[in-house]
């Protein structure tokens, strides 16, 4: 079956076709590509299609598809058994791997999904504050959980449902939005409200309305005013956990929240996400404190394996994080010199192994600079990417995620395709 009859058959049972919407490519007037397999830096679809591919699994894959450390784990933890509902050795073993690795976190607790690590260290927050507002910022995503869907990146971004439908007012009254990159919004709406705000939670890097890096000063002054004010800081690192530096934002932006949201890398392509944070603030959690949080499938024994496996890796080979970063900036700097020669006027952000290029003349700091893409130009350029063999974010409002399985070769050929969908671009 062709991806376009997949896809109608799909929509059938499915809504949309898909069972997460970034991936119905619906904002690129595409049929989606509906995978069979994929090894390395390459998938491969139903047609039989092969692609580079620059999603991977939205950030999980580090180390590219199907890796020889990642597929052997899989297959030795399917000897043990698949659940049990009771603990298990390699628990503590990831708990202790994850903690070790993070600055100022002292425990812990493993669920099943990005989205669950924010949900939850939200009450965590809330409960052991006693105060009911967060503050989170525009374009930031964290999950589909209620109280984080307003004015949210990613996906709600690029379907223009930032906000909701199915969400009661007073859940999000007690969601305060400011602005990326802007403390005097943040200083504001702390001034408005000194005593009631538990937390603030902000994406270090933001890479849900395309890659924006925190300001120095931005994330410091951050860091002040939680401090000040008894305000929990939260960094969700779902995406930069792992991939930035071994150990994440606090080393690699020098600045050490409060409590942690991880997620993908963590589980190796199997579905973890975690929470943790100091020890005073996690001993509140069930059955140690009065903090409900469970899950059935919480720390799953084959996703510990294949987790811990692809963190102990991580760890003992230092060299991926410069090969992947090295990669991004050659990528990075190909982008530029084709721009440049074309003179479009775009911007390139690339931050560790992320990048995006946003379809704008203006300086990206922002939403509202994000904002201003041309997004129909993107579409353009996504179409010839495709139709080139190279697989990127269905939308301008996501990271292309570059592997250690990206070779020269890949980078090199991708550039090729980046000058001649420009070149359409242009002409457009
Ligand atoms: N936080 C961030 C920063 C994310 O990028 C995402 C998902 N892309 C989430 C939270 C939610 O994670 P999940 O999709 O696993 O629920």
């Amino acid at each position: 079956m062709s991806n376009q009859e997949l896809f109608d058959e799909a929509c059938q049972y499915i809504p949309g076709g898909v069972n997460s919407p970034v991936r119905a490519f619906q904002s690129v007037e595409s049929a989606p590509v509906f995978v069979k397999s994929a090894k390395g830096s390459r998938v491969l679809d139903e047609e039989n299609h092969e692609y580079i591919d620059y999603i991977c699994s939205w950030g999980p894959l580090i180390l590219g598809h199907n890796h020889p450390v990642i597929q052997q784990a899989i297959i030795e933890a399917s000897q043990y058994g698949s659940s049990f509902g009771l603990p298990t050795k390699i628990e503590v073993e990831m708990a202790k791997l994850v903690v070790e690795s993070y600055e100022g976190i002292d425990m812990v607790r493993m669920v099943n999904s990005g989205t669950e690590a924010t949900m939850s260290a939200l009450r965590v927050a809330r409960g052991y504050t006693k105060r009911n507002k967060i503050i989170k910022f525009e374009g930031n995503y964290h999950g589909h959980s209620d109280g984080l869907l307003v004015k949210a990146g990613s996906g709600a971004m690029t379907f223009q449902t930032p906000t909701s439908l199915g969400i009661p007012e007073e859940t999000v009254s007690q969601t305060i939005v400011c602005v990326y990159n802007d403390l005097t919004s943040v200083k504001k709406a702390i001034e408005q409200y000194p005593e009631d705000i538990a937390a603030i939670i902000l994406e270090p890097i933001a890479a849900n309305m395309g890659i924006i890096q925190a300001d120095e000063e931005f994330l410091k002054g951050l860091r002040q005013l939680c401090d000040e004010y008894h305000i929990v800081l939260i960094f969700d690192e779902v995406i930069t956990g792992f991939r930035v530096d071994y150990h994440s934002c606090p080393k690699f932006l020098g600045v050490v929240p409060d409590m942690v949201c991880f997620g993908k890398i963590i589980g190796g392509g199997l579905p973890v996400g975690a929470y943790g944070g100091k020890k005073e603030i996690m001993e509140l959690v069930s059955p140690s404190g009065p903090i409900y949080q469970a899950g059935t499938l919480s720390g799953n024994p084959l996703a510990m394996r294949v987790g811990y496996a692809q963190l102990t890796y991580l760890k003992d080979h230092p060299e991926v994080y410069q090969h992947i970063t090295s990669s991004a900036q050659y990528l990075a700097k190909g982008i530029e010199k084709i721009l440049n020669e074309l003179h479009l006027p775009f911007q390139v952000h690339q931050v560790g192994s992320l990048l995006t290029l946003f379809f704008t003349a203006q300086d990206v700091h922002q939403y509202t600079d994000v904002q201003t893409c041309d997004t129909h130009l993107y579409t353009i350029f996504f179409k010839e990417m495709l139709k080139q063999g190279i697989l990127i974010a269905p939308s301008q409002f996501e990271a292309w995620f570059i592997s250690d399985s990206h070779t020269k070769q890949d980078l090199d050929d991708t550039l090729i395709a980046i000058h001649q969908a420009l070149v359409k671009v242009y002409d457009a």
